[in-house]
């Protein structure tokens, strides 16, 4: 279902228009608000009034993470403290968190683009979330509460953890929609299964998950074991929350970004080069409706591609891929460039192993090594680990083969590397410590 046919199926030129309207006006606000955008265009020798097309976007300066740390907590809101209804704060995966301000009106905004993402998903009035992602600074459980209640369907405010409890009431309340991350996912259905809870009969017909890298090899795991529909979302704090883009279920290529709100890039990491369509490389977000937290071109540090080719669902907003990863991510070990979700996609595509692993990259001497934890499915351990190094020389060399970084495999037990109850830890680097 398309929430709202009008804005989500605008044709280009349409769309290109409101862009433009929303960008001047961003861009003259911020620079007469904010003294971090003003020193920054000032020091590119730009004006506002430069922005006469959307192409002018590429004369902005970039604005980046550490931007955001220096301006801690609120030195980057356009708008004095009295309009600001709701402060929310990154997970801090990275680092420091950072903060975000949102006004009535942007908290009306991300409802409606939260709507929009779970019809898209396949959510209905008369449907049932359980929404398990974190309620608290976290954007995400308080970001699908808002949107579900707007959309009109029932929402459990369930959080995250206490994950016995979860399957209770899931087999209680009959949810329909499932919404958390992924590795969390995985979490319910392996604890249902403990308590004797078969979760492929629950109500369930699609699960919103997001939040976390996760590879398409993951998507088929989770589909299987959970029996729903899985649907990719995307978003971050700095840029509203979740609501940025996500896919449709009728396709689940790609996931639509809502360029009504936030004009996409794609750069050259290491150039800074705006890249064409169909090219991978780093997302750049300029938000063109928010108050409190206006942003322009944001690097994200996440990677992926832009498509504008149609979708078959009718909406005609550009999709990005997949995120394969963030720049900052990203291993280099012996000079080879490994992402933590590529290798998930070697492991997932055994089927052998179970989705729960654990990069340890390590420096030995001047060497750096690549550990890999992986369990063994319970159906072929026999109940001693030992029995698993053929095994283990295998996936090796399929890691090598695929990625051409060499590794020392290791499988585990049923049930011993650590489960999440939000996003994943999946590397542990030794080398920073
Ligand atoms: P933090 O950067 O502290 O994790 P957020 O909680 O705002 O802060 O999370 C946003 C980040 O989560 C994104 O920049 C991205 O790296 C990751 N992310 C969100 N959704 C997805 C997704 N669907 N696939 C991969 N990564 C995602
Ligand atoms: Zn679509």
């Amino acid at each position: 279902m398309i929430y709202d046919e009008e804005f989500e199926t605008l044709p280009r030129e349409a769309l290109e228009a409101i862009q433009l309207k929303r960008l001047q006006r961003v861009v003259e606000k911020v620079y007469a608000t904010v003294p971090f955008y003003k020193k920054a265009f000032d020091e590119k020798g730009v004006k506002p009034d430069d922005i006469r097309s959307l192409e002018d976007l590429q004369k902005l300066p970039f604005t980046m993470k550490q931007d955001l740390r220096d301006n801690y907590p609120f030195a980057m809101f356009a708008t004095p403290m009295q309009n600001v209804v709701r402060i929310h704060a990154s997970s801090g995966t990275t680092g420091k968190p950072t903060v975000v301000g949102y006004t009535r009106r942007d908290i009306d905004t991300w409802s409606e683009l939260m709507a929009r993402t779970l019809a898209a998903a396949g959510t209905h009035k008369g449907d049932i979330v359980h929404n398990a992602y974190g309620y608290g600074l976290f954007t995400g459980g308080l970001g699908f509460h808002y949107g579900t209640e707007r959309l009109g369907a029932s929402v459990i405010p369930v959080s995250g953890g206490n994950t016995k409890r979860q399957v209770l009431l899931m087999k209680d309340f009959g949810p329909t929609v499932l919404t958390c991350t992924p590795s969390y996912a995985l979490r319910l259905a392996e604890v249902a299964d403990d308590e004797g809870v078969d979760f492929k009969s629950l109500k369930f017909k699609v699960g919103v998950f997001g939040a976390e890298p996760w590879s398409e090899n993951m998507r088929w795991e989770i589909e299987k074991k959970l029996g729903l529909d899985a649907v990719d979302i995307f978003g971050l704090s700095e840029i509203i929350g979740p609501g940025v883009a996500v896919e449709c279920v009728e396709a689940k290529q790609g996931l639509h970004i809502f360029e009504d709100h936030f004009i996409p890039e794609v750069i050259d990491p290491e150039t800074g080069q705006v890249l064409p369509y169909g090219e991978p490389g780093e997302l750049v977000f300029t938000t063109l409706t928010k108050e409190a937290f206006p942003l322009i071109r944001y690097r994200t540090r996440d990677l992926s591609t832009l498509y504008r080719e149609p979708c078959k669902c009718g909406r005609t907003l550009v999709r990005m891929g997949r995120i394969t990863g963030r720049s900052d991510d990203m291993l280099i070990i012996r000079g080879v460039n490994v992402f933590p979700s590529q290798i998930e996609s070697v492991l997932m595509a055994r089927k052998d192993v179970a989705p729960y692993y654990l990069l340890i990259v390590e420096r030995k001497g001047r060497m750096d090594s690549l550990g890999v934890d992986v369990e063994i499915n319970e159906d072929v351990f026999s109940g001693d680990v030992k029995d698993l190094q053929p095994k283990e020389r295998e996936i090796e060399k399929d890691i090598k083969d695929m990625l051409g970084v060499s590794c020392k495999v290791r499988l585990k037990a049923p049930k011993t590397i650590q489960r999440s109850e939000g996003k994943a830890e999946r590397v542990i680097d030794k080398r920073k410590l």
